[in-house]
């Protein structure tokens, strides 16, 4: 679906896998740069590249006009079909330095955060062709210069993009849904980076992964919605912790849905470590 000038959206749904043959329905959504050449925020789970390539030829474009793809982190939604796209296209990868590792080495990735139905999520490891760190600007061609914007939280080298000509901010997960489940592995660092993500000049467009694109009104809120989502949890989790202590994180988990009104699938191991940043907040 076109969004602006310069962008189109696409929604991925797939789904993770949870203990006891349950699973977790999500969907992603990653956007599509269509310029003087094409670039892509994120590429969706494995097998992406169908709908993908579908999508640019129905918009008269041409898969191989991809030269770019932005990670705006390497979760499993957002880098399933990144070698496989750059193996059909030749295009540039970039990522944040703090995740480098985490792209090139997918089994350590999932060695480090384990995710249910990675390996069906993943299609493969994928060499990075440039390190981004924050404050850089990409001259990706003519008519599409990107800011990359630090904004981690979410995970270390989650990072979010300003396309320069529409004033569009590219979120990936880096701002927490109001209602939805919590998953960030740094509950301050995500605090710190809303902050910082909020005292940008206002975007025109706020793109998020895991939301739908907002624009005006809906913009605005999408900043104050992540505040009162991220204070929320924590003074749930400052009630759990007096009510059933700390030897039992489960039980705080439990206790912090139930108070905050989270779907029943909240509990899984993603909120589980989602909780156990609290621990570290002073
Ligand atoms: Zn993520």
């Amino acid at each position: 679906m076109k969004i602006s000038n310069y962008i189109d959206v696409l929604n991925i749904p797939f789904s993770v896998k949870l203990p006891n043959d349950k699973s977790l329905e999500r969907s992603v959504q990653m956007y599509i740069l269509v310029g003087e050449q094409l670039a892509l925020i994120d590429t969706g789970v494995a097998g992406s590249e169908k709908v993908i390539f579908d999508y640019i030829e129905s918009i008269g474009r041409k898969p191989k006009e991809i030269k770019h793809i932005l990670l705006t982190h390497t979760h499993p939604d957002h880098i399933g079909a990144v070698s496989a796209i750059k193996e059909a296209t030749g295009a540039k990868v970039y990522v944040h330095a703090a995740e480098q590792a985490w792209l090139e080495d997918t089994e350590k990735q999932f060695a480090e955060r384990p995710v249910g139905g990675f390996h069906e999520l993943v299609g493969g490891s994928c060499k990075a062709d440039q390190v981004l760190h924050d404050g850089e600007v990409l001259h990706l061609c003519h008519n599409l210069t990107l800011k990359a914007i630090h904004s981690p939280g979410h995970s270390a080298g989650s990072v979010s993009y300003l396309l320069q000509q529409e004033n569009a901010l590219f979120t990936g997960d880096a701002i927490p849904v109001k209602g939805d489940i919590p998953i960030y592995d740094d509950w301050a660092q995500s605090l710190a980076s809303l902050e910082k993500l909020e005292n940008l000049p206002f975007p025109a467009f706020v793109l998020p992964a895991w939301d739908s694109p907002k624009t005006g009104k809906d913009a605005e809120e999408v900043f104050s919605h992540g505040f009162d989502m991220l204070y929320d949890v924590h003074q749930a989790f400052c009630e759990a912790k007096d009510e059933v202590g700390l030897a039992d994180m489960q039980a705080v988990a439990a206790s912090m849905i139930t108070k905050l009104q989270l779907p029943a699938q909240s509990m899984n191991p993603l909120f589980i470590r989602s909780v156990m940043s609290h621990l570290k907040v002073r």
